[in-house]
């Protein structure tokens, strides 16, 4: 039975006064048991735990299902997703200077130096795939992956469109993912993420 997003966001907000990690709070409410008594200010946020996600295996199906898709929502134009959607996007890859670590799965690109890809989608490191702009030759390329209206993640983060929160896919859960979601609102990043 999926997690109650709004929930979820509460009781994260509480366990950081708690001394509860995040991904102790998720097994809590998956199991329906009480928070800790005793009240303790941690010193660092919920990020602070080590667990990954399980990225869903991406199929050659899936694969050429989704990059369809991608390719067809960039069209002839070059369409992009909003500015608020790759701002999601960007904090799921490349994380924050201020305590959110980029994603274990971002790869460091060998063909495009300075630039990434994701090693958990299976596409490998070539120009449609880098998540950040990057020189090709002379030229410099702005649009990534990042911008097309529709992309997928292996691990469901917030701002792709298969995003999923913590509460409904507890194999692609992470500790990252939950203080995105701490942070921005589980409701929020669903209308930014997939918009209609
Ligand atoms: S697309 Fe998803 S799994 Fe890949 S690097 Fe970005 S956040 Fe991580």
């Amino acid at each position: 039975m999926p997690i109650d997003s709004r929930k979820l966001a509460e009781e994260l907000q509480k366990a950081k006064f708690k001394g509860e990690s995040a991904a102790e709070v998720l097994k809590r409410l998956a199991q329906k048991t009480e928070p800790p008594k005793k009240e303790s200010v941690p010193a660092v946020a919920p990020v602070a735990g080590n667990k990954e996600g399980e990225p869903i295996p991406q199929g050659f199906i899936n694969k050429a299902k989704t990059f369809t898709e991608a390719m067809l929502s960039r069209g002839l134009n070059n369409n992009k997703a909003s500015d608020q959607t790759y701002s999601l996007r960007v904090l799921s890859c490349h994380g924050d200077n201020n305590g959110l670590s980029p994603c274990p799965k971002r790869m460091d690109s060998n063909k495009f130096p300075g630039s990434h890809y994701c090693g958990a989608c299976g596409c490998g490191d070539k120009p449609l795939t880098q998540l950040t702009p990057f020189k090709n030759g002379d030229k410099m390329t702005e649009y990534t992956k990042l911008n097309y209206p529709k992309v997928t993640c292996p691990l469901e983060m917030p701002g792709f469109s298969n995003y999923k929160s913590s509460g409904e896919n507890a194999k692609t859960a992470n500790d990252r993912k939950l203080y995105i979601e701490v942070r921005h609102g589980v409701e929020d990043i669903k209308s930014k993420s997939n918009p209609s």
